[in-house]
């Protein structure tokens, strides 16, 4: 390069730090109190400076602007009574947040923690993930900040049908098909599928996703953001001469996303000493027994220190941070947003960890993956690592629309090649975009061009 063009280089990748920064500061006026979602927005503008510097068209076509702005945002009042007969009220919300891929798909989730932050959050990084898939689904999500722990079934069950007579309004297998998250589980999936028929009048099986076998559900659709997360790490692990087998795995939370995670690796001879809920961890230096934890967790519904009932050696420590500092070589946050900040991370390090995976949304803080990606820690991104969950749950709806049933076996191997064509698709778009290896801003890329060069295929 001569010093001129070194010079316009240089003058032309400030222009697009510029407009970048232009970007965030209107989502910031739009959403000033949203944290969860401004992270995540900051955070993925950070990935797209040398796509923007390659590509004016995107810049000429203003598609970003459209990306951080939802489609629709749906608030609702979901009224329901308890058991005692008292009238209880929450709020209810649904993202639509893109639509140029597909019809919108994400999960719902009920958690007292859910606003419109980390709803917008979680929709927007569904965009991309659904994008990485390969499949023609948009990005939306949804849920409420109703508390499901502590209630009875029939509570559950007032609560999601009250839920659904609201949202029915604006879903349908054409339209959006929601699915499960933290707190929405087969049961409740169950309850508002109900709802919906009734309401409907018809059995639109595509409705919604990770349904019950006996009205249209997937085989492998349980179990497959967990496998999913094992097969994209396993993929990291290979391309660094390494592999699950001898090696010591810490898994937060111990939901559906943990349970099948620690299966699966464990099934490919990890050594799984640690998982936790929101109260604490159990540590079994023998190695987590993966059918008592489904047991006290999907049987009985208990807490985790319950494992200690069975594995007398195990130990129970309360609060959820200190999981990160049991020494393993593979950490794998699977519970919730903002699990590992700077300090867990640092700890991670000293103890050698070699590789995380966000099997959870948005676990690790930006620090935290500073903390990774500058000491040469293997580092796989929610939205690529997680995504075979919304992969399966496609595979679903392709079963609901040809009426057919594929064995688990079927499911379990397309969900394999997704999982690999991810993982390639990642290291593919960072290495083109000079950041080698760097699989954040590679499946932000790769995720991001595909919408954008889509929309502006439809007139954005
Ligand atoms: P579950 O409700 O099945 O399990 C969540 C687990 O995380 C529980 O053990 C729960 O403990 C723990 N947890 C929840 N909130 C907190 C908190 N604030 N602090 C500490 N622990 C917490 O949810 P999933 O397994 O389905 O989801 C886990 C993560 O994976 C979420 O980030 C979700 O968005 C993501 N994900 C899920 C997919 C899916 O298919 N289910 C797909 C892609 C991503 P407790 O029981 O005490 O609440």
């Amino acid at each position: 390069m001569t010093q001129t063009e070194d010079y316009a280089a240089a003058q032309h990748e400030k222009e697009v730090k510029k407009y970048l920064d232009h970007i965030f500061s209107i989502v910031k006026q739009r959403n000033p109190h949203e944290k969860e979602f401004l992270q995540a927005v900051k955070m993925f503008l950070h990935s797209l400076t040398p796509v923007f510097i390659k590509n004016p068209k995107y810049i000429q076509h203003n598609v970003l602007a459209r990306i951080v702005e939802p489609e629709r945002m749906i608030t609702f009042q979901v009224p329901w009574v308890d058991d005692k007969g008292n009238m209880q009220v929450n709020r209810g919300y649904r993202v639509q947040f893109n639509s140029a891929i597909g019809p919108y798909k994400g999960g719902l989730r009920f958690h007292p923690s859910v606003s419109a932050s980390i709803i917008k959050f979680l929709g927007f990084e569904q965009i991309f993930k659904n994008s990485l898939t390969g499949q023609a689904i948009g990005g939306g999500k949804g849920g409420s900040d109703f508390d499901p722990k502590g209630k009875s079934d029939n509570e559950i069950m007032r609560f999601c049908q009250s839920f659904m007579t609201e949202l029915a309004k604006y879903i349908g297998p054409d339209i959006d098909i929601p699915a499960g998250d933290i707190g929405v589980g087969k049961r409740e999936i169950g309850y508002l599928f109900g709802q919906y028929k009734r309401m409907s009048g018809q059995y639109h099986a595509g409705v919604l996703t990770g349904k019950g076998l006996s009205y249209g559900g997937s085989l492998g659709r349980t179990e497959a953001t967990g496998y999913g997360t094992i097969y994209f790490v396993e993929e990291m692990l290979k391309d660094a001469g390494l592999s699950f087998k001898g090696r010591t795995v810490v898994v937060s939370g111990s939901g559906n996303v943990s349970i099948y995670a620690m299966e699966k690796a464990i099934r490919l001879g990890a050594r799984v000493v640690a998982c936790s809920d929101s109260d604490g961890y159990i540590y079994d230096e023998n190695g987590i027994n993966i059918e008592t934890v489904k047991k006290v967790k999907e049987e009985n519904n208990d807490r985790i220190h319950a494992y200690l009932k069975e594995h007398k050696d195990a130990k129970y420590f309360s609060g959820c941070s200190g999981i990160w500092g049991i020494p393993c070589d593979v950490a794998l946050p699977c519970a919730t947003q903002n699990e590992i900040g700077r300090e867990e991370a640092n700890q991670l390090l000293i103890n050698g960890v070699q590789a995380v995976g966000e099997g959870a949304n948005m676990p690790c803080t930006s620090e935290a993956i500073q903390v990774f990606q500058t000491n040469g820690v293997l580092f796989g991104p929610a939205k690529a690592v997680n995504a075979g969950g919304v992969a399966a749950s496609s595979l679903e709806m392709a079963q609901n629309s040809s009426r057919i049933s594929w064995s688990f076996e079927e499911v379990d191997t397309k969900l394999q090649e997704i999982m690999k064509n991810i993982y390639n698709s990642c290291v593919t778009a960072a290495a083109a975009y000079n950041h080698p290896g760097n699989l954040v801003i590679g499946a932000d890329i790769a995720g991001f061009t595909n919408v954008a060069d889509t929309m502006i295929e439809h007139g954005a």
